[in-house]
């Protein structure tokens, strides 16, 4: 599955622009940090995976991360360079967990 990251300096306030590697995410932060702040590590500073709506896999509770991961691959299957969930991933990946929550609820009341 391709993964998106971004880093974050918080002293400049910017953004990377989307990585898909994690050796260019590193690479990324390492330029800035030569570049901008002389070897120096920002505090603060963040890199990390990210889903297609830029949102921090970090930041996301658990329901909602793996909403994201299903929407992300599902996206992924049409186009998986762009950002954005397509409706049709979104709810997908909504019914996907609906589904899987249903069954659970039916093991659990069976073994009742
Ligand atoms: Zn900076």
């Amino acid at each position: 599955m391709l993964r998106r990251y971004l880093y974050r300096c918080p002293l400049c306030r910017t953004t990377s622009p989307v990585r898909f590697q994690l050796d260019d995410l590193a690479a990324e932060g390492n330029a800035h940090r030569q570049t901008i702040h002389g070897g120096h590590i920002p505090d603060d500073e963040a890199a990390g995976q990210i889903d297609r709506l830029g949102r921090w896999y970090v930041a996301l509770t658990p329901l909602v991360a793996l909403h994201a991961h299903l929407a992300d691959a599902l996206s992924d299957l049409r186009d998986p360079k762009a950002m954005g969930h397509y409706w049709w991933a979104s709810a997908g990946a909504t019914l996907t967990l609906g589904g899987a929550a249903a069954l659970a609820v039916m093991f659990i009341s069976a073994a009742l």
